[in-house]
C-alpha cells in the first residue's frame, strides 16, 4: 500500500513520472521537519525546485517560507489572479510511523500532513508551468501554521494577497478516503482566543472577610459567572465556548484569604463577528462581576485566528475543480470544526475557499492529525497537485450552484 513503506514490492514509485517526483518531495520534506519559523531548509529545498522550473521565488521578509508568481499564458486575457497556498512546518513531537523515510529529527515530526500540502503545490507549479494558465497564478509556501496567531498573518501583513483576487488552499484529512473532498461554503473552523483573569486583594483572615476582598469567591464566581453571562449575551447559533483549563487560589491552609488568585481558559466561536468583539463583552463582565466585591481583577486576552469562512462562489468553482480531477463522487461536504487555521488571515483580506482533502487509503485503521502514528495515502499527492492546477484555470462564474 502507498505511503506505507517504500521498500514494498510493486512499488510505483519505482519508476519514473509525475507521483513519483511528488513522493520523493514529500519523503525528502518528511525525513528533514523543522518547526514554525525555523523551516530554513525546507524554503531553500521549495525555493530549488521552483527554481529548476524556471520560476523565481521570493523569500517573506519573515525569514521563512516563499512566495512565487506564474505567469499567464502569452495572450491570455483573464485579468484575475488567483493564489494557491501550502504550509510548510511541522510539529515539535516524536512520529512513530515505522516508515523507513520518517523523521531524523529528534522532537520533531511532519504529523500534520504539510509535507504533503508541499509536495502537492510543488506539483502544481510543474503542471502550471508546463501548460501556462489563463491567468497569473501565485503559490504561496508559508511557514509556521502551527503557532498562534500564525505564520499566515505576517505574510498578509507583507502584502502576499495584495491584487490576488481568490485563494485555494487544502488541509489533509486521514478521516476521508482517497478520493473525497470536503467543500462547504461558510464556516469551515473556529476562533480560538486565549483569556486569562488575574484577581489581586490585600489578602486576609476567613474570620473578617469583609475587612479584605474575597479571591476564592470572585474567583468562583467567575469561573461560573462570566460563562453565564456570554450565554446569555451572545446568540447560541454562534457555537460559542468559554472553557477553564486552569484556576489557581491559595495554598493549603482552610482559614487564609490569599491575596491572588488566577483563571485560564479559553473562548472559541464559530462566529466570525463574536471573534471580533467578545473582548469587549468578557472585559465588561470581568468587570461587573468583580466589583461588588471590591477585588482588583486584569484581564488578559490574547486574540487568536478568526473562523475561516469559505466564500461561497470560490466554494462553487473549487466543487467544479474536484469534479473535474475526481469526479462527481469526489465531492463532499465537511463540518465546521472546532479547531483553528491560520488560513483565516488570507480570507479577512480576499475570497478563498479551505478544503478537507482525504488522505486515508480506506482500509487501514484511521489515524488522526497531530498524532505520532499519522499516516497518508501517497496516491492522494497527484490528484491534490491537478486540484490546485484545475481551481486555477476555472473562470469564476464556471461554479454550478
Ligand atoms: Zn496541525
Ligand atoms: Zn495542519
Amino acid at each position: 500500500m502507498f505511503g506505507r513503506k517504500s521498500t514494498e514490492k510493486n512499488d510505483p514509485h519505482a519508476e519514473g513520472g509525475f507521483q513519483d517526483r511528488l513522493a520523493q518531495w514529500r519523503r525528502h520534506i518528511h525525513t528533514h521537519p523543522e518547526l514554525s519559523y525555523e523551516e530554513e531548509r525546507t524554503t531553500d529545498f521549495i525555493a530549488g525546485e521552483l527554481e529548476k522550473m524556471g520560476l523565481k521565488p521570493r523569500r517573506f521578509d519573515l525569514g521563512t517560507g516563499l512566495w512565487c508568481d506564474v505567469p499567464a499564458a502569452k495572450g491570455a486575457t483573464a485579468k484575475d489572479v488567483v493564489a494557491l497556498r501550502a504550509d510548510i512546518d511541522a510539529l515539535p513531537m516524536d512520529e512513530e510511523s515505522g516508515l523507513d523515510f520518517a523523521s531524523r529529527t529528534e522532537g520533531v515530526a511532519h504529523t500534520c500532513g504539510h509535507d504533503a500540502h508541499t509536495a502537492m503545490l510543488l506539483g502544481a507549479a510543474e503542471l502550471l508551468v508546463a501548460d501556462p494558465p489563463p491567468r497569473p497564478v501565485r503559490l504561496i509556501f508559508q511557514p509556521a501554521e502551527e503557532t498562534m496567531p500564525g505564520g499566515a498573518k505576517e505574510c498578509v501583513e507583507e502584502g502576499v494577497v495584495k491584487g490576488v483576487d481568490r485563494i485555494l488552499a487544502l488541509h489533509c484529512d486521514p478521516h476521508r478516503r482517497v478520493g473525497e473532498v470536503g467543500v462547504t461554503a461558510g464556516p469551515i473552523t473556529s476562533s480560538n482566543a486565549k483569556v486569562r483573569i488575574r484577581l489581586e486583594s490585600d489578602g486576609g483572615h476567613t474570620a473578617r472577610p469583609h475587612e479584605t476582598q474575597d479571591t476564592v469567591f470572585s474567583t468562583a464566581e467567575l469561573a461560573t459567572g462570566l460563562t453565564a453571562v456570554l450565554d446569555r449575551r451572545l446568540d447560541p447559533r454562534s457555537g460559542t465556548v468559554l472553557t477553564w483549563g486552569a484556576l489557581h487560589a491559595g495554598g493549603d491552609a482552610p482559614n487564609v484569604i490569599p491575596d491572588h488568585a488566577e483563571l485560564l481558559g479559553t473562548l472559541r466561536s464559530a462566529d466570525r463577528d463574536v471573534w471580533a468583539t467578545a473582548e469587549d463583552l468578557v472585559r465588561e463582565a470581568v468587570g461587573d462581576l468583580t466589583a461588588p466585591y471590591g477585588i482588583r481583577a486584569e484581564l488578559e486576552y490574547t486574540q487568536g485566528v478568526p473562523p475561516v469562512v469559505n466564500d461561497a462562489d470560490c466554494a462553487d468553482l473549487a466543487t467544479e475543480a474536484v469534479r473535474r480531477v475526481l469526479g462527481e463522487d469526489g465531492v463532499g461536504t465537511a463540518d465546521q470544526s472546532s479547531g483553528g487555521e491560520d488560513f483565516a488571515w488570507y480570507t479577512e483580506e480576499i475570497p478563498g475557499v479551505y478544503l478537507r482533502y482525504g488522505v486515508w487509503d480506506g482500509t487501514s485503521e484511521e489515524t488522526d492529525l497531530h498524532h505520532p502514528g499519522f499516516m497518508l495515502d501517497e496516491s492522494a499527492l497527484e490528484p491534490g497537485a491537478r486540484l490546485f492546477d484545475a481551481f486555477a484555470r476555472l473562470d469564476r462564474g464556471s461554479g454550478e450552484d
